[in-house]
């Protein structure tokens, strides 16, 4: 799969692992959820047998696997290890059927017909085969997004779904082995190939080499992928005419009307404002509640009612201005083990007024007030309500407003630095709504009452310069648009 994306990552993999950036700590949290959803998936296929064995130990694993292989009683293998033509695949439950064999790769994902994931199942199709086992079916395990826990033990049979590949396998290898030879002629020829960074550094995956590949690289100002939703058409039309930056872009090329105010911005540089900007900023209603969320979305649905992936707010911060400028500052943080949403709708419902609109930044809290209301029924008139009120800041800049330092982005970290220097998260512990949902589950894990409490003070002091940065925005906004 690394070959498959760019040869110099997989001549790294094999030669210069030394070169990659270390795992970052929301990466580690993702490999380890998808260790546990591949054991838990295992148990849908009862009474196999675990290949054990540290990754190095290649050899001694493909032995063990042999052993069961040959052992009509063992119904089903876990991690069977092959290799094949110098490639070595761990496969995750291989199922003993009358005429052969059935495997089945485990994803922590929902999407079961995903080109990559089929692919990934490809090649250990092709080592199974190659390695003379009998394969009768291949299929993708991912998590039933359909799947709503009723409490208690999972329905295993109802919380995975399998995708079927055993087409896409056979007709996939013929493609393979033909790569494979050429990547066994790149590994041999001495030297790393010659490749440069582009698109493909980052597709399907960010690739670990990137730090490495760009050291000492000097970047462009103002690339043409700061163009807000370039889509790959006008990209390419761009590139084969040799613009590389939005200031090259020429003034009869085809842009929407929002990436033509960005090159608007980058040559003159200066921001631009639209004339509605100041009738819009009137819309709310005063006092104005700026709200945030922060959720953390558990693959496994941890209590009753949720579905995979499943959003769980357990915190909320919320400024209310008034419109003499007076501010006042509510928030709610579960810091038990347990179901978050009733506090938390509870402790929003008290800390809202009737009146004033609620802002936000996104519809993300859209999103999370509708979920709320559908879980909690006895609250879900006056969650409702609340979602009648919200009035989105992200869609009046991204119509109203521009400056060349957001730099192509509408996310409220780039917007607010831009027009409020000294304001932002630059000297928080989390800066990120993906770190702060990591930080959460870590210290609900934690047993130790010092890491729980440094964390969650963390914690609330992200979300409340989230909801802070939208008053500071909103007045900054205000000023602009009054000097015109
Ligand atoms: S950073 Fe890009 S060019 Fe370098 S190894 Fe990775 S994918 Fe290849």
């Amino acid at each position: 799969m690394a070959g498959r994306q760019c040869v110099l990552r997989l001549y790294n993999d094999v030669y210069r692992r030394d070169l990659a950036t270390p795992y970052s700590d929301a990466q580690l949290a993702i490999f380890e959820c998808g260790t546990a959803i591949g054991e838990l998936a295992q148990q849908r296929w009862p009474g196999g047998v675990l290949v054990g064995f540290k990754p190095w130990e290649r050899g001694r694993a493909i032995a063990a696997t042999k052993r069961l292989l040959d052992d009509p009683d063992v119904p089903a293998i876990y991690e069977a290890a092959f290799e094949h033509q110098g490639v070595f695949v761990r496969v995750d439950v291989l199922v003993r059927n009358d005429d052969g064999w059935d495997m089945v790769e485990v994803k922590g994902s929902t999407q079961a017909q995903k080109e990559l994931f089929r692919l990934d199942v490809a090649i250990q199709h092709w080592v199974l085969t190659g390695a003379g086992i009998r394969v009768r079916q291949a299929g993708v395990l991912v998590l039933n997004r359909d799947y709503v826990y009723p409490g208690g033990d999972y329905d295993l049979q109802a919380l995975f779904r399998l995708g079927d590949a055993t087409e896409f396998c056979q007709e996939a290898a013929a493609e393979l082995e033909a790569q494979v030879a050429e990547f066994h002629r790149m590994l041999d020829a001495g030297q790393p190939p010659d490749v440069s960074v582009g698109d493909h550094c980052f597709s399907p995956y960010e690739c670990p080499y990137y730090g490495h590949c760009t050291r000492g690289m000097e970047f462009l100002e103002n690339p043409i992928d700061d163009l807000y939703r370039l889509n790959g058409r006008r990209r390419d039309a761009l590139q084969a005419m040799g613009v590389e930056t939005i200031a090259d872009i020429p003034a009869d090329f085809e842009l929407t009307a929002i990436q033509a105010r960005i090159r608007q911005a980058v040559i003159s540089g200066q921001p631009w404002q639209s004339p509605e900007l100041g009738r819009v900023l009137e819309e709310p209603e005063w006092p104005l509640h700026h709200l945030d969320f922060e959720a953390w979305q558990p693959a496994l649905p941890p209590y009753p009612g949720m579905r995979p992936f499943d959003a769980l707010p357990f915190q909320f911060s919320l400024h209310v201005e008034q419109a003499d400028g007076s501010l006042a500052h509510h928030e709610y943080l579960h810091e038990e083990n347990s179901d978050p949403r009733r506090p938390l709708a509870e402790a929003l419902l008290d800390a809202v007024g009737d009146v004033g609109s609620i802002v936000v930044y996104s519809s993300y809290e859209r999103t999370v007030l509708h979920a709320l209301a559908r879980d909690l029924p006895d609250l879900s008139e006056g969650l409702l309500a609340l979602a009648d009120r919200l009035w989105d800041l992200l869609p009046v800049v991204r119509n109203h407003y521009y400056h060349p330092d957001f730099r192509g982005s509408f996310s409220i970290k780039s917007v607010l630095p831009a027009l409020v220097p000294d304001a932002g998260w630059k000297d928080l512990d989390i800066a990120d709504g993906q770190a702060a949902a990591l930080a959460y589950e870590q210290a609900l894990a934690s047993g130790d009452a010092r890491v729980r409490e440094r964390t969650f003070g963390a914690l609330r002091d992200y979300c409340r310069q989230d909801t802070l940065a939208m008053v500071q925005l909103l007045r900054a906004l205000r000023e602009r648009s009054a000097a015109g």
